[in-house]
């Protein structure tokens, strides 16, 4: 399996547009493609690939600490949460939910048997046939939850159990846990940009992030002429290729707008799909574009 990594930094870019169209693209050429939406606080790849999918929830164990049984003041539970989400207060441990990563450490940790786990829901992981070849893969986050890495882990085993030749891990923006949750180990980085201020201040945040997780990375430049931002001659000084380059065009726009795949909605899109199929092909030194035998 190749896993690709589609990641911004910045919101808005057209990361969603690059991730769902290349997806589709490399299915319509005949390969086993898995997309899957690691954007767990505002998934949108069901809005271009829309399909009936099969959900199932996602709970993560909570300790609950009895007062009663608690040796009050051993600090045991408190010592082992490398997430300081338990802090002694008047000689009490107190947990701190919004912190609690579920670990199990500080039950395991508490001497006394103080420390129960149970399950609580954070989300919820679903599974849609969208088009022949391709499945998307979503995960969704409750409203009001902070584990976005523990549903995002999920989303991406979901994903890979579907055997796919192609993995495309289509990322949240920022540049927090939760990015890197969805990029880790992935084979390449795709980042998606545009020459703006916003664009050029944010693809090198997201490049030295791809060098901290050691990902080979490759960009595409979308709404090219829509500024003059030099993302040319930050890619050269990087060392990382501009793979793709998609122009500013009011018709990609509208077709982002109704929802549309690019490649059913302009006659050029099939093209710069296939050449960016073409160029992830020779980077990564795996067959991902070749021709469906049908
Ligand atoms: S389950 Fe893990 S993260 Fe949560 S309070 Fe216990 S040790 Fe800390
Ligand atoms: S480890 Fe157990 S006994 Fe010790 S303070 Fe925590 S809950 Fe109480």
């Amino acid at each position: 399996v190749l896993s690709l990594g589609v990641a911004s930094g910045k919101g808005g870019t057209g990361k969603t547009m690059v991730a769902t169209n290349l997806a589709a693209h490399a299915a319509r050429l005949g390969r086993r493609v898995v997309l899957a939406d690691c954007d767990v606080d505002a998934p949108d790849d069901h809005l271009f690939l829309p399909g009936e999918a099969e959900w199932r929830l996602l709970a993560l164990p909570r300790p609950q600490i009895d007062a009663e049984a608690c040796r009050a003041g051993c600090t045991r539970c408190r010592d082992a949460c490398r997430f300081g989400a338990i802090r002694i207060l008047a000689a009490r441990p107190v947990l701190f939910p919004d912190l609690c990563h579920g670990c199990g450490a500080c039950s395991e940790a508490c001497p006394t048997g103080a420390i129960r786990e149970r399950p609580q829901r954070i989300g919820q992981v679903g599974l849609a046939p969208v088009a022949s070849g391709l499945t998307l893969v979503s995960g969704v986050m409750d409203i009001g939850e902070t584990e976005a890495p523990a549903l995002i882990r999920e989303t991406r085993l979901l994903a890979g159990r579907q055997d796919p030749e192609l993995l495309i891990l289509d990322a949240p923006p920022g540049v927090a846990c939760p990015v890197v949750a969805s990029i880790r180990g992935a084979d390449l980085l795709l980042l998606v940009t545009e020459p703006t201020r916003f664009g050029l201040h944010d693809l090198t945040l997201m490049l030295a992030l791809g060098r901290a997780l050691e990902l080979p990375m490759a960009v595409v430049l979308n709404r090219e002429g829509s500024g003059s931002a030099d993302v040319d001659g930050l890619c050269a000084r990087e060392g990382v290729p501009i793979v793709a380059r998609i122009p500013f065009q009011r018709r990609i726009a509208e077709a982002y707008a109704d929802g549309r795949l690019l490649l059913d909605a302009h006659p050029d899109a099939p093209q710069w799909f296939a050449a960016l199929l073409g160029a992830l092909e020779q980077l990564t030194a795996q067959p991902v574009a070749r021709e469906s035998a049908a």
